[in-house]
């Protein structure tokens, strides 16, 4: 992808895409769910977005999706074709050929149909809690599978959230080019060879308004860097505790509804 021709990109996580349930892709776990979006919804943001960029070209939005679920190839890829799209989907590789998950030929369908395949770890891991060996071996073992599928430079996702010196230095040592990370940032950065990208997550709930918000609005884009920031010196704070609070937030939250 050429650089230069855009004053900036925004790249947009998403995870599943489903029809009617999110147990039809992905990840079966019930924290997995407030990330997958409903296939009418995703289009909605979808529409949306090719809308604005139609009218601001210096603007680009690329579409990504985390994890390898089936969806990628019969949702999410064909809502993307209709618009004269492509996404970039990034696959946790010891979960191919397993239930809800892509299979190595719906993999090579992805990449033929002109998407972009990355890794994102092999085994899905807190890279963070492993040792530098262990690293070292989620990046190798994942590219290797990919390589078949990957025809331009090497690209990964970190999975659940943050990385870390290490966890940037054996993606490098991997061969992987650049990196995405769940940082709400338009700013690229480099580590060593590294290219390195920010991403909004988009979750379950979030109307076209919302992920427009984030395409159009610098000063909205502040704001959730600065939350990004407040959040994660929570979760530094609470340690282990961060992830059963935040799960108990999203309960409410849905209860709430
Ligand atoms: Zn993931």
């Amino acid at each position: 992808m050429d650089n230069d021709r855009y004053s900036f990109r925004i790249c947009l996580m998403y995870h599943d895409i489903y029809q009617r349930t999110p147990y039809e892709s992905g990840f079966q776990d019930k924290k997995a769910f407030p990330y997958k979006i409903q296939a009418d919804i995703f289009e909605d943001h979808v529409k949306a977005v090719v809308r604005y960029c139609h009218e601001h070209p210096e603007v680009e939005v690329e579409f990504t999706f985390d994890d390898g679920g089936i969806s990628f190839l019969t949702l999410a890829a064909p809502i993307l074709e209709k618009y004269e799209l492509r996404g970039t989907f990034f696959i946790s590789t010891a979960y191919l050929n397993t239930p809800q998950f892509l299979t190595t030929e719906q993999l090579a369908e992805l990449a033929q149909r002109g998407h972009r395949i990355g890794s994102h770890s092999h085994t899905h891991p807190m890279l963070t809690e492993l040792t530098e060996e262990e690293i070292a071996k989620e990046w190798t073992d994942s590219v290797n599978i990919l390589h078949p599928f990957v025809t331009e430079e090497m690209t990964a996702s970190i999975p659940n959230g943050d990385g870390s010196v290490v966890v940037m230095q054996k993606a490098t040592e991997a061969g992987i080019q650049r990196l995405y990370t769940s940082i709400p940032t338009t700013e690229v950065t480099r580590f060593m060879s590294i290219q390195v990208l920010g991403r909004y997550v988009v979750l379950q709930g979030m109307s076209a308004e919302d992920v427009m918000k984030i395409v159009c609005n610098n000063s909205f884009r502040q704001r959730l860097y600065i939350r990004w920031q407040v959040l994660r010196c929570v979760k530094d704070c609470l340690g282990s505790q961060y992830e059963r609070i935040k799960r108990l937030y999203f309960r409410i939250k849905r209860e709430s509804k």
